[in-house]
């Protein structure tokens, strides 16, 4: 294997605390030395080791890699009308999912994995080197197992989502739907997923589906991420924290003993703005969950109904924006913070030992990315070490 240094890096993010400063562990003047696909050694530049290779970053800002931990990307069909009806003043409810479903029943193997594969080239342009994707437009065991099995063939973080909403088949037993999802369903899909997740709202699966739902996919040997508080107060967070979750994904609607329950836990609360930019909703609160002290990660929720967009990059500047959160905050949610949120250390970080996954912008500093929103800054992807974008 051969070692290559990037240096000449006008501020470089690590995101290691033990460098002092601010939790992004940043670096001025620096370089980073990658070995195979690894990273191997960071620091000032005048201090690198010798190397084979020498890529000269030009005085421009590496951080790690975006880790995306919550999208749906594994779909057919489209609701251009949907949100064009939304802009015109409709609401959103969950029920609109039903439209992607019978889509997605419709289409082929080879279309589903041609969107996948369209929707993971436009993040990794964008930054984007670690993506968990998710079943959940399927409703039926064929359909949801052939969901993960053409997801994990492109990503390690693949998410089991048969309880996305009561499939349109057992609208009048939703019992029934929940014993398919935790029974032959989970049998089918267990094998090709690492994660169990549940849409915990009003108009899908109320808490005491939810936790059944996530038990049983635990006891298959899935861990728990969930659909928690995104519409409406409700258990889901609750829920969440009493199964150890990964994550609550959503967080708009929390009282104070929900935030508590997360600031109390390992639960990382994961943020999803592109949600409330495209149903116009109310923002969840950064600033107050960040203030109690919890883990905050921030994603995409890419999906073609509630929030289509793969971009970070917009999520962040969102954040920054609207949540109340700072440009360094954002920055480590939607890098670290999602690595948190699918229990990973090996990426989401620039730290010798990890995955060399790094991205470099177009400008000396990633407060850029929220100081010029809209802007494509990310003028080179690094992924496993290779330059892939
Ligand atoms: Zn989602």
């Amino acid at each position: 294997m051969s070692s290559t240094v990037i240096t000449n890096i006008a501020s470089l993010v690590t995101n290691d605390p033990s460098l002092g400063g601010s939790a992004l562990g940043l670096i001025q003047d620096a370089a980073v030395v990658i070995d195979g696909d690894r990273v191997v050694w960071t620091g000032e530049s005048s201090k690198a080791p010798a190397t084979d290779n020498r890529v000269d970053a030009g005085g421009r800002a590496v951080i790690p890699g975006f880790v995306d931990s919550h999208s749906h990307l594994v779909f057919a069909g489209d609701r251009t009308q949907e949100f064009n009806a939304r802009m015109s003043g409709r609401g959103y409810s969950a029920g609109g999912i039903r439209t992607t479903v019978a889509a997605t029943r419709a289409a082929t193997d080879t279309e589903l994995e041609a969107g996948l594969v369209r929707y993971l080239a436009e993040a990794l342009r964008q930054g984007t080197t670690t993506l968990e994707t998710k079943s959940g437009y399927g409703l039926t065991v064929e359909d949801e197992a052939r969901a993960l099995r053409i997801a994990a063939a492109h990503t390690d973080e693949v998410t089991y989502l048969g309880a996305h909403i009561v499939s349109p088949d057992y609208a009048d037993d939703p019992a029934a739907y929940v014993a398919l999802v935790t029974g032959e369903m989970l049998d089918a899909c267990a094998p090709h997923a690492r994660w169990v997740d549940v849409f915990c709202e009003k108009g899908a699966f109320d808490g005491d589906q939810a936790r059944a739902i996530l038990t049983a996919g635990r006891a298959k040997g899935l861990h728990p991420r969930i659909h928690a508080n995104q519409l409406s107060y409700g258990p889901g967070v609750q829920l969440a924290v009493e199964l150890d979750a990964a994550s609550a994904d959503h967080c708009t609607h929390l009282t104070d003993a929900d935030v508590d329950a997360l600031a109390n836990s390992r639960t990382v609360a994961t943020l999803l703005p592109g949600a409330e930019f495209s149903t116009r909703a109310e923002w969840p609160d950064a600033r107050r969950l960040l203030d109690a002290g919890v883990t905050v990660a921030l994603s995409t929720d890419c999906n073609p109904g509630s929030s289509f967009t793969s971009s970070v990059p917009f999520c962040i500047a969102l954040a920054v924006r609207d949540m109340r959160m700072t440009p360094d905050e954002a920055l480590w949610s939607a890098t670290a913070g999602g690595a948190q949120a699918l229990r990973r250390t090996d990426i989401g970080r620039l730290t010798p030992g990890a995955y060399a996954d790094l991205a470099i912008l177009d400008a000396p500093s990633h407060v850029h990315l929220a100081y010029r929103p809209g802007v494509p800054l990310v003028s080179e992807v690094w992924r496993r070490g290779r330059r892939v974008a």
